[in-house]
């Protein structure tokens, strides 16, 4: 046994059942050993009380007392222990209304999922399993403890919860929680924005986030959170141009052909690309499909949406303009070399080059923008795209110009010529702006 986090964590159990209390490793740190997987954090259930724990151990936070939870620091790492407990009521579908100390198989029964409600004795190996767990766990099946429909409706939150164990870890769901999460998907509404965000984001950006919004879509819970990405089903294309179908079948092959390891900027920009399609959907006069301005009007409605689920700031100023732009890469080969190289210049340009990629992969097949775009980028690959440039506003305003407008308008003028290769360095510039400026 050389992982010194798991190391740590049998001596906090050590610890505990030393001072004569039981304790166990509970929860997701179990499913995941028996599963192979990494272990990224140990969870601790005990008989001991939070204010027993804290008295066994010198640095302990209590960060959640009242729920019976004490968090451990222990040779450098943290772990939350927590009393066995039952919970009371849930009157509201999104938190017991009271809690109180209990046995472990009451404890395990309070718990999700089977595959999350088992225990692991460390000092022998032995699992303690109340629930059924490591038989679903063996079937890869993911299963609700007790009633399904009783236990989506105290929490609403576990209805992504299942999307997200059942698609990380590829499991099929069992039929009545299957059957009960489709029934009470519409109340997914019930819970705050934030907390439904923390889960679709991490359901998208994990690897397998293909399956993941199939079970989103198919459960009904899209419809409540994404109700756009519903209407992009039925939005047929010109098939010349879109043979795999409809705008929704074509974003959700590029969902799958991005690299598992893809950006969240990207994910959100793949899903989000086309959403003005449906909105912006016109037929000409020689009966052709259009969709003229969709990727302007689809800017717009990426950042509301984003907004609308409380995303950080960061990923919609990513997004949007990803979104805005990811037409224009149909003429980057006609392009004169400034507007190019001003086009590369985008800080999110590593992640729509990715994006083109499967825009095309995904319908037409063209590669020649693709192409072009990889090789410009070897060849600016030593320098900067836009370099620093030649003359400074300071240098107008001694040759007599105005501060204003005007300026920002000739260091433009100046830049452009720059980077089409027709100035090359300040005395060429100085000398132009004698001539002309
Ligand atoms: P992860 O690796 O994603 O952290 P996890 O199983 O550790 O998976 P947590 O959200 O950290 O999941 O929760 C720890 C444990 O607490 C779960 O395994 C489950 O037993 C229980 N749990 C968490 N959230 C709920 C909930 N909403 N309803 C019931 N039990 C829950
Ligand atoms: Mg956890």
């Amino acid at each position: 046994m050389t992982d010194p986090l798991r190391q740590a964590a049998c001596s906090v159990v050590a610890t505990l059942t030393d001072a004569g209390f039981t304790a166990f490793f509970a929860g997701g740190c179990v499913r995941d050993r028996l599963m192979g997987n990494h272990v990224k954090d140990y969870d601790i259930a005990t008989n001991a009380t939070p204010q027993q724990v804290a008295a066994a151990f010198s640095k302990v936070r209590m960060v959640g007392a009242h729920f019976g939870v004490a968090l451990v620091h222990y040779h450098g790492f943290d772990f939350e222990v927590a009393t066995f407990r039952e919970d009371g009521s849930y009157g509201d579908g999104r938190r017991p209304d009271s809690v109180c100390y209990s046995t472990p198989e009451k404890d395990a029964h309070r718990r999700d999922f089977t595959i999350n409600g088992l225990f692991e004795n460390p000092a022998t190996g032995e699992v303690i399993d109340f629930i059924g767990g490591q038989q679903d766990l063996d079937a890869r099946t993911l299963r609700a403890i007790g009633d399904a429909e009783t236990r989506f409706a105290e929490d609403y939150l576990r209805m992504l919860r299942a999307v997200r164990f059942a698609a990380r870890f590829d499991l099929k769901i069992e039929e009545s929680t299957w059957v009960a999460l489709q029934a009470h998907a519409p109340q997914i509404t019930q819970i705050s924005v934030e907390r439904i965000f923390a889960e679709v984001r991490t359901i998208l950006t994990h690897p397998n986030r293909v399956r993941g919004f199939d079970l989103l879509v198919e459960s009904g819970l899209m419809q409540h959170i994404l109700p756009e990405i519903i209407q992009l089903q039925g939005c047929d294309q010109p098939p010349e141009f879109h043979p795999e179908g409809d705008v929704y079948q074509h974003t959700r092959i590029m969902l799958d052909m991005i690299p598992a390891d893809a950006s969240e900027a990207l994910v959100w920009a793949v899903l989000l690309h086309d959403i003005a399609k449906p909105a912006t959907r016109t037929v000409d006069e020689t009966g052709r499909i259009r969709f003229n301005g969709h990727d302007r009007v689809g800017a717009e409605m990426a950042e509301e949406i984003l907004r609308r689920l409380k995303a950080p700031n960061h990923l919609i100023d990513a997004v949007r303009p990803m979104v805005a732009r990811h037409m224009t890469f149909m003429n980057v080969t006609k392009m004169k070399r400034s507007t190019l190289r001003r086009f590369m210049d985008a800080p999110t340009f590593t992640d729509e080059i990715e994006l083109h990629r499967v825009d095309c992969a995904s319908s037409n097949g063209i590669t020649e923008n693709y192409e072009f775009v990889l090789a410009k980028r070897d060849e600016f690959a030593n320098e900067p795209v836009v370099p620093p440039p030649l003359v400074t506003g300071r240098d107008l305003i001694e040759r007599g110009h105005k501060p204003g407008p005007n300026l920002g308008k000739i260091l433009n003028e100046i830049q452009t010529l720059q980077l089409d290769g027709q100035l090359t360095t300040r005395d060429d510039a100085l000398a132009w702006l004698d001539a002309n400026g």
